[in-house]
């Protein structure tokens, strides 16, 4: 498991708090903003849910102690919306207050599996009612985004527009990377055309084709409010460039203990990634 562990460091700060506070600090220094995010997902006891919220206090208390600059990314089933959606809402209310009061920092929501999608919107519409400074990631290969993002907009809505980290059924989601692509590149155009001064879009894709579309979109639609998302290892020097043509780039820096099916997304979504992790453990 440790051989394991030391090639998911490669997207992953490390198990604890401080480990994330450290790496985005060195993001900082080169101009990269911080998204941190406790890992783990599919919590079943309220034991661990209120130990979670704990931690995202500890970690806001944190990023103001530092000064680092970060914003926060929690998963719903994080909070208990796998066995209750008011309970969920709660521990999400404890979160915003504790954003508020500490220089009304940004509360963004990941967006999981879709047994979770109706649900996490239902979430994130109500968190939106009561603290505009929250965003929510949309799934470009969903064939409900389209309208997902049609309602929300008008509603004030801060999206993260990403492609997808599940493996969903053909009847609800587009398969091929094309499909996936040609979306996330309808709903872009969408996000930059359509947006007013109270919504925010992020581009989070590593995909440089989907990178220029949305320079040129920002080009044509000045006044459309955005930044550049990408995950902790991968492309960095991508990052660097849109940091150099003055771009505002977030890294999303994830970590703590539960890293493994995290690891496994990272790992599947490129094939090198397998043979590298292959070559790591046989090399030991
Ligand atoms: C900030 C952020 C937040 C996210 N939040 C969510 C979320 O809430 N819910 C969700 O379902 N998904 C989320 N994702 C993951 C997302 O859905 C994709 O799975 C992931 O970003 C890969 O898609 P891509 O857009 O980069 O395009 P792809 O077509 O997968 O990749 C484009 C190019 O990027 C590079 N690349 C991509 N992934 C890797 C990798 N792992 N290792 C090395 N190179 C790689 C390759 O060069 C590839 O050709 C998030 C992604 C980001 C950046």
């Amino acid at each position: 498991m440790s051989l394991l562990l030391r090639f998911a460091k490669q997207w992953i700060a490390g198990e604890t708090a401080e480990s994330g506070i450290s790496r985005v600090k060195e993001e900082n220094s080169r101009g990269i903003l911080g998204l941190l995010n406790l890992l783990g997902e599919n919590i079943e006891s309220r034991d661990q849910v209120e130990a979670t919220v704990k931690e995202y206090l500890h970690l806001l208390d944190l990023i103001d102690q530092d000064q680092v600059k970060s914003q926060i990314s929690v998963k719903p089933t994080q909070l208990g919306l796998k066995f209750d959606f008011d309970y969920c809402l709660s521990n999400y209310m404890k979160i915003v207050v504790a954003c508020k009061s500490h220089n009304e920092n940004y509360l963004w929501v990941d967006m999981e599996d879709s047994p979770f999608t109706e649900r996490t919107i239902e979430l994130y519409v109500k968190l939106l009612s009561s603290y505009s400074k929250t965003g929510i990631a949309i799934q470009s290969y969903l064939k409900r985004s389209e309208n997902d993002v049609k309602k929300l907009l008008p509603l004030g809505a801060k999206i993260r527009l990403v492609k997808g980290a599940y493996n969903e059924d053909p009847s609800i989601a587009f398969k091929s990377k094309q499909q996936v692509t040609e979306n996330y590149g309808k709903l872009l155009t969408f996000l930059f055309t359509e947006s007013n001064s109270e919504n925010f879009t992020a581009v989070a894709t590593h995909d440089s084709k989907m990178i220029e579309l949305s320079k040129l979109l920002s080009k044509q639609n000045p006044n459309t409010r955005h930044e550049y998302e990408m995950l902790m290892g991968v492309r960095d020097n991508l990052k660097l460039d849109l940091i150099r043509e003055s771009r505002q780039v977030r890294e999303y820096v994830p970590y703590g203990p539960q890293w493994l099916a995290y690891s496994i997304r990272r790992i599947k979504e490129k094939k090198s990634n397998i043979f590298l992790l292959g070559r790591s453990l046989f090399s030991q």
